[in-house]
């Protein structure tokens, strides 16, 4: 059986640091489906069309990295692509805080577990917000940007 995962996040925008959690994951598993979660609330710097061709254009030469979006809960998105893991990154003990609480529902619910991988300490400072908030003063970013 294929070992497909699962990477959910907002990706406003997808930063060096979310790449480095993707490279160090493909060993592990046979599909990274990188999942953009829509939410509905919230409005996004970054428009989802401009999301998902950026890193499709990123990914075009690594055909086990696929890009997708939804608007549902994320387990049940994770069923619907017939993935059994859901893959996030970890900066911080707040991250980990966050992380243990919805891995342990989502591993009770509907038996996917999560598979987080700890940031690469040079990009432990990394976050979107961050990035949007120095977009937003008229700062370069591309540093951070893959
Ligand atoms: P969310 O809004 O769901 O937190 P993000 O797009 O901010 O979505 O992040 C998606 C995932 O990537 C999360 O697991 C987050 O902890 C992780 N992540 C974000 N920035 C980094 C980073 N610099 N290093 C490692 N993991 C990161």
């Amino acid at each position: 059986m294929s070992r497909i995962a699962i990477f959910p996040g907002s990706f406003d925008p997808f930063t060096i640091g979310h790449a480095s959690v993707v490279r160090r994951a493909l060993p592990l598993f046979d599909t990274i489906i990188i999942s953009i979660g829509v939410n509905n609330s919230k409005r996004p710097l970054f428009s989802l069309e401009q999301r998902i061709e950026t890193l499709q254009r990123l990914y075009k030469d690594e055909p086990s990295v696929e890009v997708a979006s939804y608007d549902t809960l994320t387990t049940d998105f994770a069923k619907k692509m017939n993935a059994q893991f859901i893959l996030r990154g970890l900066r911080s003990v707040r991250d980990f805080e966050y992380e243990r609480d919805i891995a342990e529902m989502n591993s009770q619910l509907t038996g996917i577990e999560t598979v987080l991988l700890f940031t690469e300490h040079q990009y432990a400072c990394i976050s979107s917000s961050a990035i949007r908030e120095l977009i937003a003063y008229g700062k370069d970013v591309s540093q951070y940007l893959p």
